[in-house]
């Protein structure tokens, strides 16, 4: 089976995989695939947009069921389809059940509609991805279960029953394939969907590809110019021909026993790639610094740097910035001198504390932290990678409020430069880039000018000084 530049190929262990059908450049697109279904977080349901996913404000509401909120009358007409019979559901059954459980009915209106495949190039139908359900811990198949009760609740107002045996493996698909989306500027997740192709792509802890998510493009007057929300497979290096396409499905900057921790949890997967079985990064990530302190010392001040994080985490929750401040300070301190820039304890520390010092407006300490962090940061991730770019543009932004322009454009061209190969010079936050890059360069220049301004008035007044004192020396 194949779909654009790649093919379904047996990965050995790993299962079904995809690979490459020809050499990949950086940077390209290896496909575009839009939401076989996706739903908005409830919790958002009147601040995200049903159809494209944007977070924006003045949403309008669907007059039938009052639930579903869209941009406007496009993004409503757009999104009818797949909002048709949950909206009937919705005034039916008089609630509006969990995202789960509209995913889930979403996804089986979908199938009854297409009988199938919804396109040519889907490789899989839906309901032949992979549900894990055998591996599920007790207390996660309870809640499973209490979804499949709520589902059948909701879906009876619907017509075609399904075994609840079904039903559950949905909700499996759901829970090991779905994907959270995030707002157009990357900050936020505001819902979950199903993309059966990417199901399909294999995960690496140091990956050839990023799968980005884009809103689409509803602006265009004439509505044959408009594009669809799509997940896209970015390729972040060179491909050969016939290598496996992989992504990674966790942060990269964990140690790799933690990595395989979470994918075991939370994917059922035992990564064997060559970070995880070789190590490679744990040594960074756990390094101490160059003053080489003693063994104990690092595991002391790694362990106080775990119990702050933690705390860190709550007072965040709580909203208590003053208290997230205090904490990072005094755990940097004592970090200073134990433990590397590469040390994970130390970037979190110094990420809080950017994040921190920025709400707080205290931009020119943020700056520096965010100097540091991005040292860091350089030495552990690939070249490309999303994290990195939105690191720099986070840097670089605080660098530009702190007054530091140059520094500031710098970051910002650098940003720019992985997020056009990550996510592709469509993508608002790329957009975004390209804005915050000509209004530095523009920043730059006039500030270059107003210095050389100055200098000429002081070169004239200066002169003129001269001449007035050599005309006051004459006249002696
Ligand atoms: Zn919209
Ligand atoms: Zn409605
Ligand atoms: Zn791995």
């Amino acid at each position: 089976m194949t779909a654009g530049n790649m093919e379904l190929f047996d990965a050995g262990t790993k299962g079904r995989g995809l690979r490459a059908r020809r050499d990949i450049n950086t940077g390209e697109v290896l496909f575009a695939e839009p939401s076989y279904a996706a739903v908005v977080f409830n919790s958002l349901a009147s601040q995200v947009c049903h159809s494209c996913f944007r977070r924006q404000a003045n949403l309008h509401r669907c007059a039938q069921c009052r639930f579903a909120h869209y941009c406007d009358r496009t993004c409503q007409t757009a999104g009818w389809d797949d909002h048709k019979q949950e909206c009937a559901a919705i005034r039916k059954s008089g609630s509006v059940p969990n995202e789960n459980v509209r995913l889930a009915a979403r996804l089986l209106w979908r199938r009854n509609r297409d009988q199938g495949l919804a396109s040519d190039s889907q490789l899989v139908p839906v309901d032949q991805l992979q549900d894990h359900l055998t591996d599920l811990p007790a207390g996660e198949l309870e809640k499973l279960e209490l979804d499949v009760r709520n589902f059948l609740r909701f879906w009876s107002c619907g017509t075609k029953q399904h075994p609840s045996e079904y039903i559950s493996h949905i909700f499996g698909i759901i829970k090991f394939n779905g994907l959270t989306l995030q707002d157009q500027r990357g900050q936020e997740s505001v819902g979950l969907g199903l993309f059966p192709n990417l199901s399909l792509v294999n995960h690496d802890c140091w990956p050839n590809c990023t799968a980005t998510l884009n809103h689409g493009n509803r602006s265009a007057v004439s509505s044959t110019l408009h594009s669809p929300l799509r997940m896209e497979l970015r390729a972040l290096g060179k491909i050969s021909e016939g290598e496996e396409l992989t992504v990674s499905y966790v942060d990269f900057l964990n140690l790799s026993a933690d990595r395989q921790k979470q994918l075991k949890e939370r994917f059922q997967l035992d990564c064997s790639c060559n970070h995880c079985t070789q190590h490679i990064g744990d040594d960074l990530m756990a390094a101490a610094a160059e003053e080489k302190p003693s063994a104990d010392v690092v595991k002391e001040v790694a362990a106080f740097s775990k119990e702050t994080l933690e705390k860190v985490e709550k007072a965040r929750h709580d909203g208590d910035h003053g208290q997230v401040l205090k904490l990072c300070q005094q755990c940097l301190e004592k970090q200073e001198k134990v433990l590397a820039e590469t040390h994970l304890c130390k970037l979190r520390v110094l990420s809080a504390l950017v994040e921190v010092l920025s709400y707080l407006r205290k931009f020119s300490e943020a700056a520096e932290y965010a100097r540091k962090m991005l040292e860091g940061y350089r030495k552990l991730y690939p070249p490309y990678y999303p994290q990195l770019g939105l690191a720099l543009m986070r840097a670089g932004v605080t660098h530009w409020h702190a007054g530091q322009v140059e520094v500031g454009h710098k970051m910002i061209c650098k940003a720019y430069r992985i997020m056009i190969v990550t996510h592709g010079p469509n993508h608002s936050i790329t957009k975004d880039l390209e804005s915050m890059r000509s209004l530095t360069e523009l920043e730059l220049k006039a500030l270059k000018e107003n210095v050389l301004d100055m200098k000429n008035l002081q070169m004239t007044s200066s002169s003129s000084a001269d001449e007035s004192s050599k005309d006051f020396l004459r006249k002696q």
